[in-house]
């Protein structure tokens, strides 16, 4: 189901919001924001109007630490074979997890909405540089 993921600019509360995309507005929680999703693929960010995206694995990132930790805490254990085990679990499970578009700017978090469009690439440190300044 598409799903989109934000912190609220006013109180700061990250929350997720699951639509349809007939649905023409998206309210925060505490009804500060308010979103226009147009028809997918979004040209502009429907909160920011940022007109920049960039794409990464939905994958949980926490979960995939701790997959990398527990392999390196089984190395004495495995002779070392558990590090190169779980580095490949981890990279199964991060490729069976689609991707998620980001708005640089605001960073709301666009999950399956369907394609990603080929013009959204991953993310760019220089890209990120400019907007975090701005
Ligand atoms: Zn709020
Ligand atoms: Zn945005």
């Amino acid at each position: 189901m598409a799903a989109v993921s934000k912190e609220c600019e006013v109180c700061r509360r990250f929350y997720t919001l699951t639509a349809g995309l007939e649905e023409s507005s998206l309210k925060s929680p505490c009804g500060h924001e308010t979103a226009k999703v147009s028809s997918w693929p979004f040209t502009n960010c429907p909160f920011c109007d940022c007109k920049q995206f960039y794409r990464r694995k939905g994958f949980n990132q926490i979960v995939g630490c701790s997959i990398i930790l527990l392999g390196a805490l089984l190395v004495p254990v495995t002779y070392g074979l558990s590090l190169p085990l779980l580095v490949l679990v981890d990279w199964l499970l991060a490729r069976r997890v689609p991707d998620i578009m980001v708005c640089y700017r605001c960073g709301t978090e666009f999950n399956d909405f369907g394609e990603i469009p080929q013009t959204v690439a991953a993310f760019d440190h220089h890209t990120g540089e400019l907007y975090e300044a701005g």
